[in-house]
């Protein structure tokens, strides 16, 4: 039996390594057969939004839909989005949890959602439905790993290619700021060229986290803080940092005037925000500053919203 899957080609030479890598973050489909195709390899993954390890960035690595043959007639598990090892189903059914977990060996708890996300920190809230009872997972990201508590603080996997956008655009040296870093994807990632980052939290779980996240990937120049991020001008020097991240895009509205305030002449803010038609943002915007502004959808929201990012140059 053949089953149309989402499944990405890489060259046989890396062939072994990808598919350990896919194991260890749960994107591998265990019940479908991979394709040998000349050169190629064309491993079935559980989704499209496959975040490449580094040694794959410049391979002509397509994602999209295959026919794969069935290892054997086993049944799909109920729908469900992965995140390290834990499982998040929207249906509160302990049966098909307990099936999921017996038919995906890297997941250790299948969880279900029970709220929206909520309140200042962003987090909602979840019920164990099978394994361990657990809330808190590991998580590779390009090579970084992260140790996140969904319950604890906001984490989304959805934004690691924007995370690595940012990361092409600086240049060595720079002093960054995050302002709302959550368990420290941005920062953890900026890392590699910044001179220093200043990264705040409001949320104590979320900073814990970052720590936690510092140590485990031996980042040794980012500086977390305790903070709200309404009173960050009147704790750190202004107009002192190259590039700014403000990644709370119901409410970073509210600290655009503290950003422009630290952010150097030149310097760039890459502002996160919701959106239903493109542009929308711009007249706020020019009030702040007549520097180059860049626009980009980041990822789809909702049918009438988008999560949009504008690159904004200071002057
Ligand atoms: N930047 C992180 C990321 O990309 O994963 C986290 C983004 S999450 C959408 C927003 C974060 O802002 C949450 O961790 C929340 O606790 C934090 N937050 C909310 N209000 C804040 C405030 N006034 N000052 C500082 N952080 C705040």
């Amino acid at each position: 039996m053949t089953v149309s899957q989402w499944g990405i080609k890489v060259p046989k030479s890396k062939g072994e390594s990808f598919r350990r890598y896919l194991l260890a973050n749960g994107d591998w489909c265990p019940n479908l057969k991979p394709i040998s195709n000349g050169e190629y390899l064309v491993f079935p993954t559980v989704s499209e939004s496959i975040t490449l390890p580094d040694e794959l960035a410049d391979c002509d690595c397509d994602i999209k839909k295959y026919e794969f043959e069935s290892r054997a007639a086993v049944r799909e598990p109920a729908r469900h989005e992965l995140i390290g090892g834990i499982a998040i189903m929207q249906d509160d059914d302990v049966s098909e949890a307990e099936y999921l977990l017996k038919s995906r060996p890297s997941i250790h708890t299948v969880l279900h959602c029970e709220s929206p996300v909520f309140g200042e920190y962003r987090i909602k809230k979840f019920r164990v439905l099978a394994g361990k009872e657990t809330t808190r997972t590991s998580y590779i990201e390009y090579n970084n790993r992260f140790t996140i508590d969904l319950a604890v603080a906001y984490f989304s996997a959805r934004l690691a290619n924007e995370r690595q956008r940012v990361l092409r655009l600086m240049k060595d040296g720079e002093r960054v700021l995050d302002m709302v870093t959550g368990v420290g994807p941005f920062p953890i990632a900026l890392s590699k060229k910044a001179s220093v980052i200043y990264a705040g939290d409001i949320n104590p779980g979320a900073v814990e986290l970052l720590c936690e996240n510092l140590r485990i990937n031996r980042t040794d120049n980012v500086i977390p803080m305790l903070a709200d991020a309404l009173d960050l001008s009147g704790v750190l020097p202004p107009h002192s940092f190259d590039r700014i991240i403000m990644n709370l895009p119901m409410t970073s509205t509210a600290f655009l005037e503290t950003a422009f305030s630290l952010a150097k002449k030149g310097g760039v803010i890459h502002y996160y925000t919701l959106q239903s038609e493109k542009g929308e943002m711009l007249p706020l915007l020019r009030g702040f500053t007549a520097g180059k502004i860049d626009e980009r959808v980041v990822r789809s929201y909702s049918p009438t919203q988008h999560h949009a990012v504008y690159d904004i140059v200071c002057e």
